[in-house]
């Protein structure tokens, strides 16, 4: 999904913007105060746990 988000470097607020071009980010501006002085937001890519072929997982049961 094409969709980022930004900081306001001005009043610290965050949105995030549909941005289809990524020359198109320049033209961003904050819907608050309207200042260009945005942050691109890097969103933290989920890390996905793979399996590599077939193979039982350990599971310890937590007992006492
Ligand atoms: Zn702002």
């Amino acid at each position: 999904m094409p969709i980022f988000e930004f900081i306001c470097n001005e009043c610290g607020c965050e949105f995030e913007k549909l941005v289809m071009k990524s020359s198109e980010n320049n033209e961003i501006q904050c819907p608050k105060c309207h200042s260009s002085n945005l942050e691109e937001k890097v969103s933290g890519f989920a890390s996905v746990s793979t399996n590599g072929g077939g193979g039982a997982s350990v599971c310890t049961p937590s007992g006492g």
